[in-house]
């Protein structure tokens, strides 16, 4: 009996120790397999963080490069736009040469073609060739002239500068008719042959050889007015005679004979075309034509045809005998 009982205690106590043994061991397995886990999430955290440096340190180096390339970029461009700016100002500055030589050719090319004879004083001892004759004439139609039956030339380029005039003119309530204008050689030579016999070769004279020179132009006329006839002397009395004196030049007309000018006698019918630039500084200035240096006027011939007046830099002088 007591054996048994003692045997009971012994195999009880060894299956208890065979219990905690696995528990133990359960326990131990347990521990283990947490650690195990432990470890690998260690391993794949660290792993994470060394993939998560290199990225951003990639990043980083992209960014620079990125940020480089930009600089490169921006730096390529203001290159391009400082190449772009230099060349158009190459192209302008050409462009301006180009002009210029253009312009200067024009100029020459339009002096070449004037007539040097439209601008030209003249003497006694400097008159037209016989010869001359204008380049384009047209016939001024019969309700501007004082004779419509009798046909009156003029100058193509000079008729509208004075059809303008007449039309103010006549807007004004001012009577002007054109009583003279192209005269040929030939022409003048037979009414100077008249005004001899009529004056003899007295004062007249001078004012006949010079208009004579001067119609044979194409550019000049004498006025009248419808009720006047012919008679030249007291056309100055007239308000047609003043408001040529007021308004003449703004057409590009001038007095050639004003009183008291030293030359030759006084005609305020006769009327000369030197353009709208001349005729305003000869105006401006006090002037009279024939006292101007006929190098100072040949600087308007360019301009003799143009609409509008130039200004000119130089005031005109007055020039010796
Ligand atoms: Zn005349």
């Amino acid at each position: 009996m007591p054996c048994y009982n003692v045997c009971v205690k012994t195999e009880t106590s060894r299956k208890i120790t065979i219990l905690l043994a696995l528990v133990a061991l359960i326990f131990a397995c347990g521990i283990g397999y947490l650690g195990y886990q432990n470890y690998q999430l260690t391993q794949t955290k660290l792993s994470l963080e060394t993939e998560l440096t290199n990225t951003k340190q990639d990043f980083a180096s992209t960014t620079q490069k990125l940020a480089s390339d930009i600089e490169a970029f921006r730096e390529l461009l203001i290159a391009t736009q400082s190449d772009k700016v230099s060349a158009e100002q190459d192209i302008r500055k050409q462009k301006e040469v180009l002009d210029a030589i253009s312009s200067t050719l024009g100029t020459y090319e339009k002096l070449a073609n004037t007539d040097r004879e439209l601008l030209a004083k003249y003497s006694r001892v400097y008159f037209l060739n016989e010869n001359y004759t204008p380049k384009y004439s047209i016939t001024i139609p019969a309700p501007y002239t004082y004779e419509p039956e009798k046909e009156k030339m003029i100058m193509a380029e000079v008729w509208p500068f004075l059809q303008k005039l007449l039309d103010d003119a006549k807007t004004a309530n001012i009577d002007l008719k054109i009583i003279s204008a192209y005269r040929s050689f030939d022409t003048q030579g037979k009414l100077k042959s008249a005004y001899t016999v009529t004056y003899g070769i007295g004062s007249n004279k001078f004012s006949a050889d010079q208009g004579y020179s001067e119609h044979q132009l194409g550019t000049t006329i004498d006025f009248t007015t419808s009720k006047l006839a012919a008679s030249f002397y007291t056309f100055e009395k007239t308000a047609s005679y003043s408001w040529l004196m007021e308004n003449a030049y703004k057409y590009g007309f001038i007095l050639s004979y004003p009183k008291k000018n030293g030359y030759y006698i006084f005609e305020p019918w006769h009327w000369r075309f030197v353009g709208k630039s001349l005729a305003l500084r000869l105006h401006d200035g006090n002037k009279n034509f024939y006292d101007i240096p006929q190098r100072e006027i040949n600087e308007y011939l360019i301009s003799i045809f143009e609409t509008e007046p130039k200004v000119q830099i130089a005031p005109l002088s007055s020039s010796t005998r």
